[in-house]
């Protein structure tokens, strides 16, 4: 027969001894490799009672942030829904009333903001366009879930928590990252 190459042998197929055929040998040197793995370090961890550092620069969940007075930092300007890609975020705007200046630290603030989670790539381009330090990425992971609709997030789940009602929960989601305006 013709052949293209030179590289194809011809396999010799010798009968096995009496020892070959009861694969002790096979057998040791696996357990000697498995014996080995024992005692390396581990490559997997218990997920999730113990969690891997992020990367500094690891891009989570948004949250939108309120200065040290508790008020909403967010003035629905609109740059960070025009910054994203992916057309992920929506927002009504609201004025202010008089009297509420404890809440909205300007005039003009987010009656509604909605993100979808489904289409946010987490490229960080809102928290960057942002002029207000009104959001920011967290290290938090946006849990699974079967329904859709629940990865559309509102203020109530983007909204973090009080720095003086709330200022254990309020240190929890700030993590290392969040920003405190303290000026206009
Ligand atoms: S992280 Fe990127 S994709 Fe997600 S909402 Fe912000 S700008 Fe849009
Ligand atoms: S989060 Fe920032 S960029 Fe987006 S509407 Fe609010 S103030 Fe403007």
């Amino acid at each position: 027969m013709e052949r293209l190459t030179n590289r194809a042998k011809a396999v010799e197929r010798k009968p096995m001894t009496f020892l070959e055929s009861l694969y002790l040998w096979n057998i040791a040197k696996g357990m000697g490799i498995t014996l080995k793995h024992f005692f390396k370090k581990k490559a997997t961890i218990s997920y999730p009672e113990q969690k891997r550092e992020f990367s500094p620069v690891f891009r989570g969940l948004h949250v939108l942030n309120r200065d040290e007075e508790g008020r909403e930092n967010c003035t629905a300007c609109g740059l960070c829904a025009v910054a994203c890609p992916a057309e992920a975020i929506t927002m009504e705007a609201a004025e202010r009333l008089p009297g509420e200046e404890n809440l909205y630290r300007e005039e003009k603030y987010a009656a509604k903001y909605e993100i979808n989670m489904l289409r946010c790539i987490f490229c960080g381009l809102c928290e960057e366009a942002c002029p207000k330090d009104a959001i920011y990425l967290s290290e938090t992971f946006a849990p699974a879930n079967y329904q859709r609709q629940t990865f559309i997030y509102g203020k109530p789940d983007l909204l973090i928590p009080h720095p003086k009602e709330e200022p254990e929960l309020y240190a929890k989601a700030a993590g290392g990252r969040v920003v405190v305006k303290t000026g206009n």
